[in-house]
């Protein structure tokens, strides 16, 4: 199983981060090994002192997929839910300003929190969905998947021609503004279109 993740997919995040627009998906990977257990804490790693907590939209694939057209990609997932992509940003930062890969920052252990998955179909309209983070009950992220630069399907279909989409596999769909450090003893609260999908408590 293996995490395709979006980046600069919310303009408004792109302009909180000083990044420029790409022509392109910005696509960067996670193992399956960043998968943080369920259930578990999230332990700050001692080679960062800056974990920023990214909440984002994300998609179950649910069969295998090479080069799929976009007005085929919606069958290739049926279920939805919410993950953090947790960042180093410093580690990030300095790796970027040395034009080197992000892997360090982004890949490494517990950094992919997935929550609970619901089914597609339960849901209106996917290019509609509500989603919002709070840290310790207040909220510090809201978007809404209308807002995304490159739909769910057109990234089905972008990534898909450079990986193989396999059964299990996970996109993190990007994030929208409002990114922010984590401090030991907060906890993370998920909600999609009014559904508590993921919680989790740092350390
Ligand atoms: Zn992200």
């Amino acid at each position: 199983m293996k995490i395709i993740c979006i980046g600069r997919n919310y303009a408004a995040h792109i302009e909180e981060l000083n990044n420029e627009k790409t022509q392109d998906p910005v696509v960067f990977i996670k193992p399956d090994s960043a998968v943080l257990p369920k259930e578990q804490d999230f332990y700050i790693p001692e080679f960062s002192q800056e974990i920023h907590y990214e909440l984002e939209v994300i998609i179950k694939i649910k069969k295998v997929g090479k080069h799929i057209q976009q007005k085929f990609a919606s069958e290739y997932y049926d279920e939805v839910g919410l993950g953090i992509d947790f960042t180093a940003r410093d580690l990030q930062s300095f790796l970027k300003s040395k034009g080197l890969p992000w892997e360090k920052a982004k890949g490494f252990d517990g950094s992919a929190v997935l929550g609970k998955w619901i089914k597609k179909e339960s849901l209106e309209d996917i290019q509609n969905l509500d989603f919002k983070l709070l840290k310790n009950g207040v909220p510090v992220q809201e978007g809404n998947t209308q807002l995304m630069l490159w739909k769910i399907d057109e990234i089905i279909a972008y990534v898909s021609k450079f990986f193989m989409l396999k059964k299990g596999d996970i996109i993190f769909t990007g994030t929208p503004e409002g990114v922010g450090k984590v401090e030991p003893n907060d906890y993370l609260t998920g909600i999609l279109e009014g559904r508590e999908l993921l919680n989790v408590k740092i350390k």
